[in-house]
């Protein structure tokens, strides 16, 4: 048994059974034994590899859609280059590397703000990136002020609750103790006539909020946002939440704080959420879209161009990787708002 699991059995014993979102905070976030406090996840050797850390296009495109939005801010000479959730620090060090030489006025101009609650991880992205920082637990403590803000495999971090039709009413799905193990149980709840025998719907009011936060900031000064999750891009019923360990699924009531809890990014929510907060959010698009648009085939050409003939067949898989219908191309979405009045960001649409 982990020592989060004994915890988190003792808690269900005082005070009842927990609501998904309040294991899924336990499970990633105490600050002890939480999965993301203690250890480095990413990669081969860990759990979970995520598209900056597959190729450092992934950042510079990011870089450059950054460059855009900063241009079409007017080019603030400072500004809040905030990131959710930087993981080692990858996506950001490639970024900042192609805007030092794409637009070194806009890296001049940037203020880095990381917002991170892992002590581990914020010591290796302070390493990784060996530049000036600020890091912040939450979003609402980075300074008022024209910004833009990034987040990669964030969202998917940040707890959901779950609600299931059962016996013609809606109950909450909680973690419960039976015969001394955790288990799935329900508790009644109160959701509405809506819904099918067995639909299982997700909501998670703590990422509707942060995105409402952004959306708020937004609307108060110029500003950008692009979140890459993955997910769907319209709202839909299923259970989504899912454990992973050495890049495998588990239970997601094994091992509490030794495995990576996520579930899928409702992309339709967190648009609402960005507009309600006062932002103009774009309609979303397949991560393969939104890279073969900016540039994924002819950054691959001219670094394969440079390179000797091993190099080129890994440029080759990582795009593949990174793009493929099959692969994280069409699973992965991207989502842009821009505050009220500004252009609209480049692929996007209007809706
Ligand atoms: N963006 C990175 C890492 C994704 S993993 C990449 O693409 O590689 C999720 C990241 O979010 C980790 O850095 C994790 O420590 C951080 N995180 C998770 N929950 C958080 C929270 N509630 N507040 C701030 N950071 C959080």
């Amino acid at each position: 048994m982990t020592p989060l699991e004994k915890l988190i059995r003792e808690l269900i014993v005082s005070e009842g059974p927990l609501p998904l979102d309040r294991y899924m905070s336990l499970c990633l976030g105490h600050p002890e034994h939480g999965y993301y406090m203690a250890r480095n996840p990413f990669g081969e050797t860990g759990d979970f590899v995520t598209a900056p850390e597959v190729s450092q296009i992934f950042g510079e495109l990011i870089g450059v859609w950054c460059i855009a939005a900063w241009t079409a801010m007017g080019q603030p000479s400072t500004f809040h280059l905030v990131e959710l959730g930087p993981g080692r620090g990858t996506l950001m060090k490639d970024m900042l590397r192609t805007a030092r030489r794409a637009a070194p006025q806009f890296a001049e101009a940037a203020l880095l703000h990381l917002v991170e609650t892992s002590p581990v991880l914020r010591q290796m992205q302070r390493e990784m990136l060996g530049v000036d920082a600020i890091w912040h637990d939450r979003l609402a403590d980075v300074p008022e002020g024209p910004l833009i803000v990034i987040a990669n495999e964030f969202f998917d971090a940040i707890p959901i609750r779950q609600f299931e039709k059962r016996d013609d009413r809606w109950h909450e799905r909680v973690v419960g103790l039976k015969d001394d193990g955790l288990v799935l149980g329900l508790i009644a709840a109160d959701l509405g006539p809506q819904g099918a025998e067995g639909d299982i719907v997700e909501f998670a009011p703590a990422r509707s909020a942060i995105a409402r936060e952004i959306g708020e900031r937004l609307s108060r000064q110029p500003g950008a946002s692009l979140i890459i999750d993955y997910g769907h891009l319209a709202s839909a019923l299923g259970d989504t939440l899912q454990a992973m360990r050495r890049h495998g699924f588990v239970s997601i009531l094994e091992s509490p704080g030794h495995c990576d809890l996520t579930s899928h990014v409702d992309f339709e929510a967190l648009g609402k959420a960005l507009t309600d907060g006062g932002a103009a959010a774009m309609p979303g698009l397949t991560q393969r879209g939104f890279l073969l648009a900016m540039g994924l085939e002819q950054r691959t050409a001219m670094l394969a161009a440079k390179s000797d003939a091993r190099t080129r067949a890994m440029l080759e898989r990582q795009m593949t990787r990174l793009a493929g219908e099959s692969q994280m191309g069409n699973l992965f979405k991207v989502l842009a708002a821009v505050s009220p009045g500004l252009a609209t960001p480049y692929p996007f649409g209007r809706s």
